[in-house]
């Protein structure tokens, strides 16, 4: 799951990159949707590795158990 947390500065990198999967309106940015194709998870990784910040995590979905 794609999160963002309060180290966001607006500064509008990941909508640069993934403008599919965030959403700078305010601060902190938003997660429209989860990343679903292979293009989207590489776009994300992207935006994770270039937020200034590093105000961006990924933790994937663990399976029920
Ligand atoms: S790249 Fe990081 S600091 Fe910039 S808007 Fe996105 S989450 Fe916020």
């Amino acid at each position: 799951m794609v999160s963002i947390n309060s180290n966001c500065i607006g500064c509008g990198t990941c909508a640069a990159i993934a403008p599919t999967i965030f959403k700078v309106e305010g601060i902190p940015a938003e997660v429209i949707k989860e990343p679903a194709t292979a293009e989207e998870q590489t776009l994300t990784q992207q935006a994770i590795e270039m937020c200034p910040v590093q105000a961006i995590s990924d933790t994937p979905a663990k399976m029920a158990a």
